[in-house]
Order: C-alpha cells, then sequence, then structure tokens
C-alpha cells in the first residue's frame, strides 16, 4: 500500500468511526470489525429496545396524565422492560432470550391497542411494525407461525370481542382493511427476509469457497503458504516439528523433460507426501518445489524419522511422465517451535537446516 492510500484510509476509518460512534452504544460492546449474524442481531435487538423505550415512555406518561391507567401502566411496564433488557443484553450479548423480551410484550401491547384502541383510537396504527420485527427475531419459520397466531388473535379482538375500536366513529369497512393490509405486510415481510437469508446464505456459501481457493494450492491441492500460516498460528498446539522439503535440482527436471512433466512431478510429490502423513499432520506446498510440513504429538527423532521415510520413498520413486521416466531427490530440514521459540523463528531453522542438507550434498535430512 502507497503512503499516500494508507493515510487515507486511516482518515476514511476516522471518518467513519466518528460517523457512527453515537450508534456504536447498540453494539453492547460487541463492535468489531466483521459484522456477523451474532452482532446484527443484538445491535438489531438493542437498537429496536431502545427505541421502543423512545416510544412507550413518553406515550405511557401521556396516556396516564390523560387518567388512561391501564394503558398508561402497559406502556411504561414495557418501556422498563425494555430498558432492562438492554442492560441484559450489554451483561450477557444473549440475543435469543433477549429477543423474547422485546417480541412477547409487543405482541400483548399490540392486542391491547387494538382491544381499546389506543389513545383517541390510534391504537391500530402500531400493529404493522409487528410484522418485520417478528420475522427478524424468530426467523422465518417460527416467525410466520407466531404471525399467523397473531393475525387470528387480531381478527378474534377486532371482530369477536366486543372490542372499543367501533367506538371511534371508524366506518365498519376499517377493520378488514386494517387485517387485509396486516396480512400484506406479513407478505412483503416474509419475502424481504426470504431475500435476505439467500442472499446471506449464498454469501456465506461464497466467503467458504474463496477462503478454500485462498487458503489452497491450485496444482496439488494442498494448503498453500497463506493456507498453512493461518492454520499454524490458530493452533492451539503449544509445540510441534516443522520439516521444510526442497526437490533437488528440480530446475533440470524441468529443463530436460519440460514445465509440464515438472508440474505432475510435483503432483506426486504432494501425494507421496501426504500418503506418509498420520492425521492431524499437516502439509503445504510452502513454495515453487518446496513443501512445508507440521507434525505434533510425537518426538524431534519421530519427525526426524518421518522426514527420512518421506525422503526414501521419493528417492525410490519412478516418476513416469508420458513416455519418459525419471527420478528424483529432495533434501529435509527439520526445526521444533515451542514455547522458546516461535513459530517464525522455528520456520527459519528450518529453512537453515535445509541449507545445510543441501550443501552436505542434498538427499539427505538435517536438523538442530
Ligand atoms: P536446489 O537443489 O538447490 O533446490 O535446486 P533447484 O533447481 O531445485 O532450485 P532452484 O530454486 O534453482 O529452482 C527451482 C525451480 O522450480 C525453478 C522453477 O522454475 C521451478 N518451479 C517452481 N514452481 C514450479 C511449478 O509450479 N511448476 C514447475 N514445473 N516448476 C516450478
Ligand atoms: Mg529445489
Ligand atoms: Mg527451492
Amino acid at each position: 500500500m502507497t503512503k499516500h492510500s494508507y493515510k487515507a484510509k486511516v482518515e476514511h476509518s476516522k471518518y467513519n468511526n466518528a460517523r457512527f460512534s453515537w450508534l456504536i452504544s447498540f453494539y453492547v460492546g460487541r463492535a468489531e470489525d466483521v459484522f456477523s449474524e451474532d452482532i446484527r442481531r443484538v445491535f438489531v435487538i438493542n437498537l429496536f429496545a431502545s427505541v421502543g423505550v423512545l416510544f412507550t415512555l413518553p406515550l405511557g406518561i401521556g396516556s396516564l396524565i390523560e387518567g388512561k391507567f391501564v394503558l398508561g401502566s402497559l406502556l411504561l411496564f414495557v418501556a422498563l422492560l425494555y430498558a432492562i433488557n438492554h442492560i441484559y443484553l450489554r451483561r450477557t450479548h444473549n440475543h435469543n432470550l433477549s429477543g423474547k423480551f422485546v417480541i412477547y410484550p409487543l405482541y400483548v401491547l399490540m392486542i391491547y391497542l387494538m382491544y381499546t384502541g389506543g389513545a383517541k383510537g390510534t391504537g391500530h396504527v402500531w400493529v404493522f411494525c409487528v410484522p418485520a420485527v417478528s420475522l427478524f427475531l424468530h426467523g422465518m419459520k417460527r416467525g410466520m407461525i407466531e404471525l399467523g397466531i397473531f393475525t387470528l388473535a387480531l381478527i378474534v379482538t377486532m371482530f369477536f370481542m366486543n372490542s372499543h375500536f367501533t367506538e371511534f366513529g371508524y366506518d365498519p369497512m376499517l377493520k378488514s382493511r386494517i387485517i387485509f393490509s396486516f396480512i400484506l405486510v406479513v407478505f412483503l415481510s416474509w419475502i424481504y427476509e426470504y431475500s435476505m437469508s439467500r442472499f446471506n446464505q449464498e454469501l456465506k456459501e461464497t466467503s467458504a469457497k474463496l477462503k478454500l481457493v485462498a487458503y489452497t494450492d491450485s496444482l496439488t491441492e494442498l494448503l498453500n503458504r497463506r493456507g498453512m500460516l493461518q492454520r499454524l498460528e490458530a493452533s492451539t498446539y503449544r509445540s510441534f516439528h516443522l520439516i521444510l522439503a526442497d526437490v533437488d535440482f528440480f530446475k533440470s527436471i524441468n529443463d530436460e523433460y519440460g514445465h509440464d512433466a515438472g508440474d505432475y512431478a510435483l503432483i506426486e510429490l504432494s501425494k507421496i507426501i501426504q500418503t506418509s502423513l498420520s492425521e492431524g499432520h499437516l502439509a503445504s506446498r510452502w513454495g515453487g518445489e518446496e513443501f512445508l510440513i507440521a507434525v505434533c504429538d510425537c518426538s524431534e527423532s519421530q519427525a526426524i524419522a518421518l522426514a527420512e521415510s518421506i525422503r526414501q520413498r521419493v528417492a525410490e520413486y519412478e516418476f513416469v511422465y508420458l513416455d519418459q521416466k525419471f527420478r528424483m531427490t529432495m533434501s529435509f530440514g527439520v526445526a521444533t517451535m515451542n514455547e522458546m521459540i516461535s513459530l517464525r523463528e522455528a520456520i527459519t531453522l528450518a529453512d537453515n537446516h535445509l541449507y545445510s542438507a543441501k550443501r552436505a550434498g542434498r538427499n539427505q535430512t538435517r536438523s538442530s
């Protein structure tokens, strides 16, 4: 990265941070680089609960002032519940339980509003926020079941329970229109949630495929250098042995038999290496004709013995490409990574030992 573009990137991220710093509180301490599904849920539940408090608190106080004791108390209770939910989410990050705190009081509040008509008969305008929240929090399957039950409860409340809705002088048709438009919003929210989840699924699959491509060597299908480093750095083993192997005089194989024969030889070598390893051992194509192997749960002498057995198998193998037959040898350097020697140091050590093996005449294994 050039100096200029680095500076621009820093400036840009500073600008972004400043711009969105007010949103950070809704992440409840989970502001990370990756906007994962979990973080997205925590963020939306928290945002919804906070906005919920902003609406229910003044509406609740207003209702109490107007003398509507039950509605006012219910709204204040929901405001309190949402505020507690925020604290609970901040402490535990448990969005599953927290989501239930958000959605079930919302269902009850909405049914109550539809029954009483709400403040001056405006209760029904709030009901349309239910589908999106329900589908987002409980997913398409459970969300749709709950919305089905909620719609039935709406119908029963409005048509069969002597609700106070008609007391506000609305046209009788409004009831059925509310139900129809509610079902339409459910349908639209379902389509949105469905397309979002399909999109997320495809994004996940593409990301997994890209990771695989980025970490795999296309010729030998072993891990490549990036993949190997990532696996080694992520390893929980405190100590393992590294075997760095390099083909002797590989350039002359290419020169004599052609580049395709060289490619074929690399594939055959990778098969020999892989079939020599036990489960839990890792092999990678470290560079052009260099392979790095990591072995754990064994002593250094066992790692050296493994390198020796691969060396012998390669030396005895007859490579046959089209009508050409040839033989090859490899040199090996073995080093150990442990509490005293870092991964990078161990790789350098293995490389030094490999260099010693080359200088000593090739087709041999060297270690400390
Ligand atoms: P040494 O014993 O000292 O290791 O000699 P060498 O010839 O093996 O080493 P050198 O580094 O001089 O040459 C390595 C060669 O490997 C050069 C390069 O063209 C070849 N090579 C690297 N990657 C590939 C590949 O993917 N396919 C083929 N066919 N050749 C490759
Ligand atoms: Mg070589
Ligand atoms: Mg080399």
